[in-house]
């Protein structure tokens, strides 16, 4: 057991990158909501999180549980519908389509984005970004380790650590990875914990959750955001959250894309 608690999840090779979604839009959630971003979001992950008790329906109307981005983590039902990218050029073409204002923000999501770390056509493609001064911020579970020193262009970039917790319904060993999201944290230009929760569970055990794993952690900034993938959801959990945030001094983050949005993804 103690021995499956230190292997990381190292990435898959591949020669092509599954493109889920791309959109122009505001960031909805942690430390940089509110900023106009170009998101990107990759397929596939390393977990399935059926705890969140979110349900896609196929295109053959089957009904598939997962995270509220389940469409994007379940190639098998879902991955018909993902565009293979294969060089940075493809990236940077659909980049260049959107003919952003100077320095937008860019957002990596998933699914895992971190799952094509080692991959060089995403490597060249944030070679590409950061050159040009785009802020670039990762969504992560933080379990994906990087090699800072090979790719020194992740250093430039943040990472949101959305660490998992027992409401995912993953094992501990799988979704806590301390001395993964500590290299980040020691690596990178900005992090921050971001951590889903719901109210009904804040009371039971979630705080003391939050609390080990910070207990690990190094220090950085700890945002949570209220559990849900529809707006009644999340505003159900809000005041929960907000009374908890206040409690422990962290940031409250909103879930604007949903509360304004709603159900409706791309946007
Ligand atoms: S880690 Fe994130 S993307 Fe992956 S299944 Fe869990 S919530 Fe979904």
């Amino acid at each position: 057991m103690e021995k499956l608690q230190n292997v990381h999840f190292t990435k898959p090779v591949v020669d092509v990158i599954p493109l889920v979604e791309h959109f122009y839009s505001i960031q909805g959630e942690g430390k940089y909501t509110g900023t106009p971003s170009l998101f990107f979001r990759l397929g596939g992950c390393n977990m399935s999180c059926r705890g969140f008790g979110c349900v896609e329906k196929t295109a053959d109307g089957d009904e598939i549980v997962g995270c509220d981005t389940v469409y994007a983590v379940d190639k098998k039902h879902f991955g018909s519908s993902w565009q293979s990218i294969k060089t940075a050029d493809e990236f940077i073409e659909i980049f260049n389509s959107y003919n952003l204002p100077d320095d937008t923000d860019v957002v990596m999501t998933g699914g895992e984005p971190l799952l094509y770390c080692n991959d060089e056509i995403l490597v060249s493609f944030l070679e590409f970004l950061i050159s040009r001064h785009h802020r670039v911020t990762f969504e992560t579970n933080a379990t994906v380790d990087i090699d800072f020193e090979k790719y020194p262009v992740y250093k430039s970039c943040i990472y949101a650590l959305s660490v998992k917790l027992s409401n995912s319904a993953e094992e501990y060993s799988k979704r806590v990875k301390a001395d993964v999201f500590n290299k980040i944290i020691n690596s990178a230009d900005d992090t921050f914990f971001k951590f889903t929760v719901d109210e009904k569970s804040l009371h039971l055990s979630l705080d003391k959750e939050i609390q080990e794993i910070l207990s690990k952690a190094d220090k950085t900034e700890v945002t949570c955001m209220p559990q849900g993938a529809s707006k009644e959801e999340v505003e159900a959990n809000t005041h929960g959250v907000i009374q908890y945030c206040k409690s422990k001094g962290y940031r409250y983050s909103d879930r604007l894309h949903i509360r304004i949005w709603d159900k409706n993804k791309g946007v």
